[in-house]
Order: C-alpha cells, then sequence, then structure tokens
C-alpha cells in the first residue's frame, strides 16, 4: 500500500475490514503517480470496491458501503458478531464469484451422498479430503483455504458461495492433519447438495459444525451428509472395546480397525469423538495416526492452483486470488 491514501485506508479499518484484506485488494499497478491524478485515485476506489464486495460510488466520496448485508444466510452467529456479518459476506461473495469465474462449468449437479461415497471409492480406499477434493473439482466446485481473512477476528470456519447455479468453498479453519478439513468439506458440500443455497447467494459456518450441534434442521442434515459421504453410514456406530481410551491407545484402535470400515483413520477418531463427546482426545490422537503434520490448506490450494484456469481471469483479478490464497507479506 502506497501512503497518501490513509483516509481511506482508515475508513475502510472503522468498517471493519482486516488490514491483511485491504492489502491483498490493493492492486499490483499503484503508484505514487497514479495518486497523484483523479482519475488513478478513482480507479483505485473502483478496484477495492470490487474485490471487497463495496459499492464504488459512495466509495469515491470515502464512504463505505457493503454490496452483500442482509441475504447471506450465517450459522452459530453470537451475538457479538452481528457487526462483521457485511464485511465477512461482501468479501466471500467477491472471492467466490472470482472461483467461480476461473472455472468454467455447467450448474453443478445434485448427487447424493451415498452415491458420491460409492463414485469415490471407486479410486481411492477411503473418502479422505485428497479423494473429496478430486470429487469437489469434478463436480465443478472449486474450494480453496484463504489465507487472508476479512476481520482481523478470524471468525469464519467455512462459507458457501453460489452464483448461477454453480458454487464455491471457502475454507477458514486450517489444521495440522486432513481429517478435520475433511469432515468441514463434507458438510459443506451437503449444503451444496442439499438445496440449502436455494435463497440465499452465500451461507458461513462461523463456528466448526462438527464440535457446535445445535437445533438448526439444516446444519444436522449437512452434518448427517458428511458422515454417510466419510463413512457410509449418516449415524454411524464405531464400536470399541476400548472402555475408557487415551490418544495413543485410539490411535491405535483407529488404525486397526480403518480397514474394516472402510474409514480413513483421522476420520474414524472423529467419528468416535462426535458420538462419545472426547473432541480433546481425538483431536490429539491424530498426531499418533499421521506420519507427520501438513497443514491441510497446503494440500487444498496447491490442487485449486492446478485447477484453476486463470487464464479465465484479468491480471488484477488474478492478483487478489493469489493473495488471498498464498498470502502477501510485503
Ligand atoms: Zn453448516
Amino acid at each position: 500500500m502506497a501512503s497518501g491514501e490513509n483516509k481511506l485506508i482508515e475508513r475502510l479499518r472503522s468498517a471493519g475490514i482486516s488490514r491483511a484484506a485491504i492489502r491483498a485488494a490493493w492492486p499490483s499497478w499503484w503508484t505514487d503517480e497514479a495518486g497523484a491524478t483523479p482519475s488513478g485515485r478513482a480507479e483505485l476506489r473502483f478496484a477495492l470496491a470490487r474485490r471487497l464486495g463495496l459499492e464504488p460510488k459512495p466509495l469515491l466520496g470515502e464512504r463505505v458501503e457493503f454490496v452483500w448485508d442482509d441475504d447471506v444466510k450465517f450459522k452459530h452467529l453470537s451475538a457479538g458478531d452481528e457487526g462483521q456479518r457485511a464485511a465477512l459476506s461482501s468479501f466471500g461473495m467477491s472471492v467466490g464469484r472470482l472461483l467461480l469465474r476461473a472455472t468454467a462449468g455447467p450448474p453443478t449437479r445434485t448427487v447424493s451422498s451415498d452415491a458420491l461415497r460409492d463414485a469415490i471409492l471407486r479410486g481411492s480406499r477411503f473418502v479422505d479430503l485428497q479423494s473429496l477434493l478430486a470429487a469437489c473439482w469434478a463436480l465443478g466446485v472449486p474450494v480453496i483455504h484463504l489465507r487472508v481473512f476479512p476481520l482481523e477476528a478470524k471468525s469464519m470456519h467455512a462459507m458457501v458461495v453460489g452464483m448461477d447455479g454453480r458454487f464455491a468453498v471457502l475454507l477458514g479453519k486450517d489444521a495440522a492433519y486432513p481429517a478435520p478439513v475433511a469432515f468441514t468439506l463434507a458438510h459443506e458440500l451437503g449444503h451444496v447438495m442439499l438445496n440449502h443455497l436455494a435463497e440465499a447467494p452465500a451461507l458461513v459456518d462461523v463456528q466448526d459444525p462438527a464440535r457446535f450441534h445445535d437445533s438448526d434442521s439444516q446444519e444436522r442434515e449437512a452434518d448427517q451428509f458428511a458422515l454417510m459421504l466419510l463413512t457410509g453410514s449418516p449415524e454411524p456406530d464405531i464400536q470399541t472395546n476400548l472402555s475408557s481410551f487415551n490418544s495413543p491407545t485410539l490411535a491405535a484402535a483407529v488404525l486397526a480397525a480403518s480397514g474394516e470400515y472402510g474409514v480413513e483413520p483421522g476420520t474414524l477418531a472423529l467419528c468416535l469423538a462426535y458420538r462419545r463427546n472426547a473432541w480433546a482426545v481425538a483431536m490429539s490422537s491424530l498426531r499418533f495416526i499421521y506420519k507427520e503434520r501438513k497443514r491441510a490448506s497446503d494440500e487444498v490450494n496447491q490442487i485449486a492452483e492446478t485447477e484453476l484456469d486463470w487464464s479465465l481471469l484479468n491480471d488484477e483479478g488474478a492478483h487478489f486470488l493469489r493473495n488471498v490464497m498464498f498470502g502477501k507479506d510485503d
């Protein structure tokens, strides 16, 4: 970001937009010379408005008005988050629409969780993060992990954005192992396939749906879709002869049982956590299940980078999307 536009930056910040998001959206062509001309300053405001989901005309007068305010569906939103809805919705809509523009294809086909599981198991031992990502891209549903968050507090677990019958998934929460992210992705795909975006342009899961069970019927349906897809049963009955378990014994048990159940071991541990309310033990068992720690977001974004058709975006759109996926340090 160059100097000279401090008032604009201050206005964006006080509307709740994070410094990282402003930096990612800042156009690459910007120079002090551009800032010296009225047309350069206007172009800057149009570019920021496009990327951050703001109304362009008010921004010319340094007024921040979000394009996407009331329509987006929020799940598990606590009262304290209310004021941040518009910034989150608008940024997410802008990123999601860029992804869909870079993924040409027909409207997303509706597939049931068991049909999708069968299709994936034809080419893979388990439904795991990697095979699930491949299935999403094959269905024309782009998936990325956000390295840049619209808000200073990283208060978004995941989001689905729709446009013309097509959908994109934005993952917010990272993990050192793939199973928790596979569950989130399967849950978001559930929202898509169960038509939960019929009357909303986007849906935000503010909290981790696997951990915060509530009375929202769409949340329960999406959880069941995810469990069916990942395990073959909407209510998997994972038997263990361990009356009590700790992280290493749970890890050993799921590694032994994984083949029999046809469920990826980390996912099997999380299923047990889901049913027995033993989340902390299951999460710490992951380090005994997997040989190495590897950020799930790296796998997600490496696949996205090769699957996206970058030639369908203009330079500025591609610049912004890369910043959002890979971060911007300067
Ligand atoms: Zn949800």
